[in-house]
C-alpha cells in the first residue's frame, strides 16, 4: 500500500484547498447527513453544491462524457479531506452523489447515465433511497412494494418508510416486486421515479432530535416509464446490492475525515472542563477513554485506505464496507454519549440555558447517532454479513 501522492494529486489538493478557503460557506455547519430544517439553509446548500460542481470538485472519478473529471478515487479522497479541514458542509444530494450515481453509472443504459448524472452532480435533482418498508428493513428482500407492466409503463403501488431525504427530493431509487411467483429475492426490479408523479405522497417522520430527515411515500398507481427500468426486470436485488455497498464505502471514506474532527473536538472539550474543574469525571478516565477513540479513528482511517487501495486497484466495494460501517456507527455513539459524560449534570441544560455547553451540540449529536446503528442496515446485520461472507460461517436460521 503506498500512501503517497502523485505531484498531480498534491497539486490538486493545494488547488482544492485555496478554492475552498475563498469559497467554503463559513455560516452552514456541516451536519453530515442531517438536513437543516429552514428552506433557505437547504437553497443555500443547493447553491454551495452548484458550485462545488462547477468548480470541478464533484464527479471527481466519474466519466467526463456524464459530467464528471474521469480522475481516479484519489482525488475524490484528497476532496473529502479538504472539505473536513475547513468542515465545509457536505454537497447537498448526498444520496444522489454516494448511491443514485454510482449505480446508474454501473447498471443504467448510455441514455440513462446521460439523462440523470450529470443533474445528480448539478444538483437540479435530488435523490433519496425507497428501499425500507414498514415490513422489509433488514429483510429488505421480502418487500411487498408492486409494479405492474401495462404497455409502456409500470403501475407502481406500496409505500415506503425512513426515506432520507424525501422531503427535498425530486427521483426516488425504488425498489419493489415485479414477479411475485419468483423466491423473493428473484423477483424484484429497480425502478428510477420522478417523486412529483401523480400518486406519490410524501410524509415526514419526526425523529427523536425534533428534525423532520425521514419520510413515509406512498405509491397510489403510480405510472412510471418503462425506460426507467435500471437493470432487467428482476433483476432488482443485484442492483440493490451496487447500491447498498456504495453507500458503505464511499460514505466511510468521508466520515474518517470527519471524525478527526469530532475527536478534536471532543479533546477541546475535555481539556477545557479539567482546566476548569467542570467534569464529575475523574481526568485518568477521559485520559484513557480518549486515548482508545484516538485508535478507533486511526484504526478506521487505515480500514478505509485498505478498502480504498483494493477500489483503485480495480476492485468494486465489497462486505468489507461492514466493518467500517459498524466501527463509525458505534464508535460515534461513544464519542457522543462521552461528551456528555464529561460535561456531568451541565449536559442536561437545554439550548440557551446560560450554563448550556456548545449551544447541545453534544446532546443533538447523541440523539441522532441512535440511528447510525440503523440506517445503512443495523449492526446485527453488518455482523452477519461479516460473519458469513468474510469469515465463511454458516448462514443463521
Ligand atoms: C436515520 C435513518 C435513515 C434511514 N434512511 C433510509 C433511507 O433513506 N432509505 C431506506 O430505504 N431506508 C432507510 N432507513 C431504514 C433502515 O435501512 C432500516 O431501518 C434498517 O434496515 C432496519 O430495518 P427495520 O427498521 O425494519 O428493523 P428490523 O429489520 O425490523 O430489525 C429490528 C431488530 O432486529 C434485528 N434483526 C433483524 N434481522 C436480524 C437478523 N437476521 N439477525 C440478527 N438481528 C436481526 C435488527 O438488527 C434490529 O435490531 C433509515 C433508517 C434510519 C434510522
Amino acid at each position: 500500500m503506498d500512501f503517497s501522492y502523485t505531484p498531480e494529486e498534491e497539486a490538486f489538493r493545494m488547488h482544492a484547498r485555496r478554492w475552498l478557503e475563498v469559497n467554503a460557506p463559513r455560516d452552514i455547519p456541516d451536519r453530515g447527513f442531517s438536513l437543516p430544517t429552514d428552506p433557505a439553509a437547504i437553497a443555500a446548500l443547493r447553491d454551495w453544491q452548484r458550485r462545488l460542481f462547477e468548480a470541478g470538485f464533484l464527479g471527481l472519478s466519474w466519466p467526463v462524457e456524464y459530467g464528471g473529471q474521469g480522475k481516479t478515487i484519489v482525488y475524490s479522497a484528497i476532496m473529502s479531506e479538504e472539505m473536513a479541514r475547513v468542515r465545509a458542509p457536505s454537497a447537498l444530494n448526498l444520496i444522489g452523489l454516494s448511491m443514485a450515481g454510482p449505480t446508474i453509472l454501473e447498471h443504467g443504459t448510455a441514455e440513462q447515465r446521460r439523462r440523470f448524472v450529470p443533474k445528480i452532480l448539478s444538483c437540479e435533482e435530488i435523490w433519496c433511497q425507497g428501499f425500507s418498508e414498514p415490513g422489509s428493513g433488514s429483510d429488505l428482500a421480502a418487500l411487498t412494494s408492486r409494479a405492474e407492466l401495462a404497455g409502456d409503463e409500470f403501475v407502481v403501488n406500496g409505500a415506503k418508510v425512513w426515506t432520507s431525504h424525501g422531503q427535498i427530493a425530486d427521483w426516488c431509487m425504488l425498489l419493489v416486486r415485479t414477479e411475485p411467483d419468483q423466491p423473493k429475492h428473484r423477483g424484484l426490479s429497480y425502478l428510477l421515479v420522478d417523486i412529483h408523479s401523480p400518486g406519490v405522497s410524501v410524509r415526514p417522520l419526526r425523529q427523536m432530535t425534533g428534525e423532520e430527515e425521514f419520510n413515509q411515500l406512498f405509491f397510489d398507481d403510480v405510472r412510471v416509464p418503462r425506460a426507467n427500468l435500471l437493470g432487467r426486470q428482476g433483476g432488482g436485488w443485484g442492483v440493490a446490492l451496487t447500491t447498498l455497498m456504495n453507500e458503505r464505502a464511499t460514505l466511510s471514506l468521508s466520515i474518517v475525515a470527519r471524525f478527526r474532527n469530532t475527536f478534536e473536538d471532543l479533546k477541546t472539550l475535555a481539556l477545557r472542563a479539567i482546566a476548569e474543574r467542570a467534569t464529575p469525571l475523574d481526568p485518568r478516565v477521559i485520559r484513557q477513554t480518549l486515548a482508545q477513540f484516538y485508535i478507533d479513528v486511526e484504526s478506521m482511517k487505515y480500514l478505509a485506505y485498505r478498502n480504498f487501495s483494493r477500489l483503485l486497484r480495480g476492485g468494486t466495494p465489497g462486505p468489507e464496507g461492514s466493518i467500517s460501517k459498524l466501527l463509525w456507527s458505534e464508535l460515534n455513539q461513544r464519542m457522543n454519549e462521552f461528551a456528555l459524560a464529561i460535561q456531568g449534570p451541565a449536559a442536561m441544560l437545554v439550548e440557551g440555558s446560560p450554563h448550556a455547553v456548545e449551544e447541545g451540540r453534544w446532546q443533538y449529536g447523541t440523539l441522532r447517532a441512535r440511528g447510525n446503528t440503523i440506517e445503512e442496515g443495523t449492526s446485527e446485520i453488518q455482523r452477519n454479513i461479516i460473519a458469513e461472507r468474510l469469515l465463511g460461517m454458516p448462514r443463521g436460521s
